[in-house]
């Protein structure tokens, strides 16, 4: 599975503890971020993560074309709801592509540690087929 993981920067302590819990899980897949999540979850887990740019330069803006490539099968965004972001439209860009595309979205810790479980026990499979049968088209 491609997986996307963004953190907005109050929440990146939060991200890092979630993906070093669960790097047994999130080792088996291609994992994609925004550049400075991606950085400090590669420095705390040794994750292989492909690292887009940063989310203000247009890193969210890359994910979403990801989205809209049907190369991405879910979306771990733990979203900071009390700071104002300069990149606001871009975010709402990405969860509206989730929503265009019906890809998971988790925008907290507790959403995502369900998706993770779902992930192992196979409950996202459905994504292979669907992303598979797109690039047979292609
Ligand atoms: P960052 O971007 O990982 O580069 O900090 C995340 C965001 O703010 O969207």
């Amino acid at each position: 599975m491609n997986i996307a993981l963004i953190a907005h920067d109050k929440k990146k302590q939060d991200i890092i503890n979630f993906t070093v819990a669960y790097t047994p899980v999130l080792k088996d897949h291609s994992l994609f971020a925004t550049g400075t999540t991606g950085m400090k979850i590669a420095e705390a887990t040794g994750l292989e993560i492909h690292r887009f740019q940063s989310g203000p330069l247009g890193g969210d803006q890359q994910i979403g074309a990801m989205i809209a490539d049907n190369k991405m099968d879910l979306v771990i965004f733990f979203k900071d709801p009390l700071t104002a972001q300069p990149h606001e439209p871009d975010i709402a860009a990405l969860i509206r592509l989730c929503d265009v595309y019906q890809i998971p979205l988790a925008s907290n810790m507790a959403s995502a540690e369900i998706f993770i479980h779902a992930l192992e026990r196979g409950d996202l499979d459905w994504r292979e087929i669907i992303r598979k049968r797109g690039e047979e088209e292609a």
